[in-house]
Protein backbone atom coordinates (compact mmCIF):
# COMPACT_ATOMS: atom_id res chain seq x y z
CA UNK A 1 0.00 0.00 0.00
CA UNK A 2 1.57 3.64 -0.75
CA UNK A 3 0.70 5.87 1.73
CA UNK A 4 0.32 9.13 1.75
CA UNK A 5 0.55 12.09 4.06
CA UNK A 6 -1.70 14.74 5.24
CA UNK A 7 0.81 17.10 4.84
CA UNK A 8 4.76 17.23 4.55
CA UNK A 9 6.64 19.53 2.88
CA UNK A 10 6.72 21.85 6.04
CA UNK A 11 10.23 22.61 8.08
CA UNK A 12 11.11 18.75 9.32
CA UNK A 13 9.56 19.41 12.91
CA UNK A 14 6.42 20.09 11.47
CA UNK A 15 6.56 17.62 9.48
CA UNK A 16 7.51 15.27 12.27
CA UNK A 17 4.53 16.38 14.68
CA UNK A 18 1.89 15.56 11.52
CA UNK A 19 2.85 12.42 11.83
CA UNK A 20 0.58 11.67 14.57
CA UNK A 21 -2.97 12.67 13.02
CA UNK A 22 -5.07 13.41 16.42
CA UNK A 23 -8.04 14.54 14.45
CA UNK A 24 -11.64 14.43 16.18
CA UNK A 25 -11.21 13.40 19.77
CA UNK A 26 -9.05 10.72 21.15
CA UNK A 27 -8.45 8.42 17.94
CA UNK A 28 -4.79 8.74 16.45
CA UNK A 29 -3.42 8.02 13.99
CA UNK A 30 0.41 6.87 13.84
CA UNK A 31 1.84 7.34 10.02
CA UNK A 32 5.85 6.14 11.62
CA UNK A 33 4.21 3.68 13.79
CA UNK A 34 6.96 1.22 12.37
CA UNK A 35 10.05 0.88 11.19
CA UNK A 36 9.30 0.45 8.21
CA UNK A 37 6.68 3.30 8.42
CA UNK A 38 9.59 5.57 9.05
CA UNK A 39 12.07 4.59 6.30
CA UNK A 40 8.70 5.31 3.97
CA UNK A 41 8.14 8.57 6.10
CA UNK A 42 11.96 9.88 5.46
CA UNK A 43 11.78 8.85 1.97
CA UNK A 44 8.79 10.64 0.95
CA UNK A 45 10.98 13.48 2.61
CA UNK A 46 13.64 12.99 0.32
CA UNK A 47 15.85 11.55 2.91
CA UNK A 48 17.70 7.97 2.57
CA UNK A 49 19.49 8.55 6.38
CA UNK A 50 17.85 6.14 8.68
CA UNK A 51 16.80 7.01 12.14
CA UNK A 52 15.95 5.26 15.17
CA UNK A 53 12.01 5.13 15.33
CA UNK A 54 12.00 5.19 19.27
CA UNK A 55 14.07 8.46 19.25
CA UNK A 56 11.95 9.82 16.35
CA UNK A 57 8.63 8.95 18.61
CA UNK A 58 9.80 10.40 21.86
CA UNK A 59 11.07 13.78 20.15
CA UNK A 60 7.53 14.00 17.82
CA UNK A 61 6.50 13.55 21.93
CA UNK A 62 8.07 16.57 22.80
CA UNK A 63 8.09 18.64 19.61
CA UNK A 64 4.33 17.95 20.10
CA UNK A 65 3.68 19.43 23.50
CA UNK A 66 6.24 22.57 22.83
CA UNK A 67 4.27 23.24 19.40
CA UNK A 68 1.00 23.39 20.58
CA UNK A 69 2.15 25.30 23.65
CA UNK A 70 3.65 27.69 21.26
CA UNK A 71 0.05 27.54 19.27
CA UNK A 72 -2.49 27.70 22.54
CA UNK A 73 0.07 30.60 24.35
CA UNK A 74 1.06 28.03 27.09
CA UNK A 75 3.85 26.54 29.10
CA UNK A 76 4.82 23.23 28.15
CA UNK A 77 6.46 20.71 30.60
CA UNK A 78 9.97 21.61 31.83
CA UNK A 79 10.33 17.79 31.07
CA UNK A 80 10.10 18.86 27.30
CA UNK A 81 12.25 21.93 27.09
CA UNK A 82 14.80 19.81 29.13
CA UNK A 83 14.47 17.41 26.41
CA UNK A 84 14.90 19.55 23.33
CA UNK A 85 17.69 21.14 24.10
CA UNK A 86 19.58 17.67 25.40
CA UNK A 87 19.08 16.08 21.91
CA UNK A 88 20.31 19.36 20.26
CA UNK A 89 23.55 18.70 22.03
CA UNK A 90 24.05 15.40 20.49
CA UNK A 91 23.67 17.16 16.85
CA UNK A 92 24.78 20.47 16.44
CA UNK A 93 24.15 22.14 13.40
CA UNK A 94 26.34 22.50 10.69
CA UNK A 95 26.03 24.26 7.45
CA UNK A 96 26.61 23.77 3.92
CA UNK A 97 26.80 26.49 1.41
CA UNK A 98 25.96 24.87 -1.79
CA UNK A 99 23.35 26.24 -4.48
CA UNK A 100 21.37 27.06 -1.07
CA UNK A 101 22.49 26.64 2.17
CA UNK A 102 21.47 23.81 3.94
CA UNK A 103 22.62 21.58 6.64
CA UNK A 104 25.20 19.22 6.26
CA UNK A 105 23.34 16.27 8.08
CA UNK A 106 20.37 14.88 6.42
CA UNK A 107 19.60 13.12 9.86
CA UNK A 108 15.93 13.65 10.88
CA UNK A 109 16.97 13.95 14.03
CA UNK A 110 19.23 17.37 13.76
CA UNK A 111 16.83 18.48 11.36
CA UNK A 112 13.96 18.95 13.31
CA UNK A 113 15.77 20.30 16.34
CA UNK A 114 17.21 23.03 14.48
CA UNK A 115 13.79 23.74 12.83
CA UNK A 116 12.37 23.45 16.07
CA UNK A 117 14.49 26.15 17.69
CA UNK A 118 13.88 28.26 14.12
CA UNK A 119 9.95 27.98 14.95
CA UNK A 120 9.45 28.30 18.87
CA UNK A 121 11.66 31.18 18.54
CA UNK A 122 9.70 33.23 16.29
CA UNK A 123 7.33 35.89 16.62
CA UNK A 124 3.79 34.39 17.95
CA UNK A 125 1.56 33.03 14.95
CA UNK A 126 4.57 31.38 13.08
CA UNK A 127 3.27 28.29 13.54
CA UNK A 128 -0.35 27.92 12.65
CA UNK A 129 -3.03 25.28 13.26
CA UNK A 130 -5.01 24.18 10.00
CA UNK A 131 -8.51 26.13 9.83
CA UNK A 132 -10.63 23.04 9.80
CA UNK A 133 -12.26 22.21 13.18
CA UNK A 134 -11.73 19.04 13.45
CA UNK A 135 -7.91 19.18 11.54
CA UNK A 136 -5.24 19.35 13.74
CA UNK A 137 -2.29 19.56 11.76
CA UNK A 138 0.49 22.71 11.83
CA UNK A 139 1.61 24.25 9.25
CA UNK A 140 4.48 26.95 8.91
CA UNK A 141 3.10 30.52 8.58
CA UNK A 142 4.97 31.29 5.54
CA UNK A 143 1.73 32.94 3.88
CA UNK A 144 0.19 35.55 5.66
CA UNK A 145 -3.15 34.50 4.13
CA UNK A 146 -3.17 30.36 4.17
CA UNK A 147 -5.70 29.10 6.21
CA UNK A 148 -5.65 25.15 5.45
CA UNK A 149 -3.14 22.67 5.93
CA UNK A 150 -4.06 21.50 2.20
CA UNK A 151 -6.28 23.50 -0.30
CA UNK A 152 -7.08 19.90 -2.02
CA UNK A 153 -7.69 18.46 2.18
CA UNK A 154 -9.09 20.87 4.51
CA UNK A 155 -9.78 23.50 2.32
CA UNK A 156 -11.82 21.78 -0.34
CA UNK A 157 -13.70 19.87 2.53
CA UNK A 158 -14.49 23.55 4.18
CA UNK A 159 -16.09 24.40 0.69
CA UNK A 160 -18.12 21.71 0.31
CA UNK A 161 -19.33 21.86 3.71
CA UNK A 162 -20.43 25.70 3.07
CA UNK A 163 -21.54 24.82 -0.27
CA UNK A 164 -23.98 21.78 1.44
CA UNK A 165 -25.26 24.55 4.04
CA UNK A 166 -26.05 26.74 1.53
CA UNK A 167 -27.98 24.44 -0.48
CA UNK A 168 -29.52 23.19 3.01
CA UNK A 169 -31.23 26.96 3.81
CA UNK A 170 -32.84 27.05 -0.04
ZN1 LIG B 1 -6.35 20.54 7.80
Amino acid sequence: MVRTYPLIGEPAALDLVNTLVRRGGPQQTDLIATDRDLARWLAARGSSVEADLAQVHKLRECLTELMDARVLGTTPSPAAIAYLNETSKGCPPEIVWAARPRLASDNIISECVSTAFALLTAPHGAIRPCAHSECTLLFAATNARRQWCSAAGCGNRARAMRHYQRSAHV
